[in-house]
């Protein structure tokens, strides 16, 4: 069998247990690089050839180079482990999965490059996890943003504003405040600014739970839900791509209608949930890899 298969297999397992869901609890005992944070959202995963890839919606990105030795694992809480504790490399859990890694002999985190961020275009704006981050300054940048007609979906990933939202907070922010993603940021006043900044910052230093008295699993009320019912209105969950990223936008039609400036070509496709799309966007690198 080709070597790739085993780890086409493991990626393909891995993105279906994990994609869309939250950090419970992660170990490491040799990482090299800064452990993921508890409450982030699997985004993606990758291979490339036998570097297996996990990537949080902050940007982290978890490579464990399987070598010849490394292998993947899920299991079900409390189920047994197919090999000795002492052979884990990682432990990654959420809700549902146990990922285990066994016998990588290089795991390490880095950050991924931002894909928004245009070099010459100025400074990152202040990171909204931080507790002491000057909320004034984004809200300054949002306010004065160059390009007025710019949908606030594809401002919230500009790290010139501000950072730390990603692509799984985007979604939650505009729908805990009932805004459209395609609302135009020129559009917004000054308590608007406000209230969507103070809104993601709270949100991200709680871990996200600030929805959980609505959310359904994983404390996520909109991010990847796509086909099913609101928690607010039972409307029904859509997701799309805006603008030039590549990664999609979850919202409700039904309630997030506040500064909608959608074109009058409506938007009638649906993009499938992350994982899937993902699996469907790398299906000509799949054959590649395992040959
Ligand atoms: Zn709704």
């Amino acid at each position: 069998m080709a070597e790739g298969d085993g780890v086409n297999r493991a990626t393909s397992a891995l993105r279906t247990a994990l994609v869309g869901h939250r950090l419970r609890r992660f170990e490491a005992p040799r990482l090299m690089g800064p452990p993921p944070d508890l409450g982030r959202v699997v985004e993606s995963v990758t291979h490339h050839g036998r570097h297996l890839r996990i990537r949080w919606d902050d940007d982290l990105v978890l490579d464990t180079h399987l070598k010849m030795s490394g292998i993947w694992d899920l299991y079900r809480p409390g189920q047994q482990w197919r090999k000795s504790h002492r052979n884990m490399c990682v432990l990654i859990e959420t809700d549902d999965w146990t990922a285990v890694c066994y016998n990588a002999p290089v795991v390490e985190t880095y950050r991924a490059p931002d894909r928004t961020r245009h070099p010459a275009m100025g400074r990152l704006g202040p990171n909204l996890r931080d507790p002491a981050a000057k909320l004034g300054i984004a809200v300054e940048r949002l306010m004065g943003y160059p390009d007025p007609e710019a949908y606030l979906a594809e401002v919230l990933l500009d790290q010139r504003v501000f950072y730390g939202v990603g692509n799984v907070y985007r979604s939650e922010v505009l729908w805990a405040l009932q805004v459209s993603p395609w609302a135009h940021v020129g559009e917004l006043d000054e308590y608007g600014a406000e209230t969507l900044i103070e809104t993601a910052a709270t949100m991200l230093r709680s871990g996200g739970e600030c929805v959980s008295a609505l959310a359904a699993r994983d404390g996520l009320a909109v991010y990847g839900r796509n086909g099913q019912g609101c928690l607010r209105c039972r409307d029904t969950i859509r997701a799309h791509r805006i603008g030039h990223l590549a990664r999609s936008v979850y919202w409700c039609d039904g309630c997030q209608t506040y500064l909608d400036s959608r074109p009058i070509v409506t938007v009638d496709e649906m993009d499938p949930h992350p994982a899937v799309a993902q699996y469907l966007a790398e299906l000509p690198w799949r054959d590649q890899d395992a040959g």
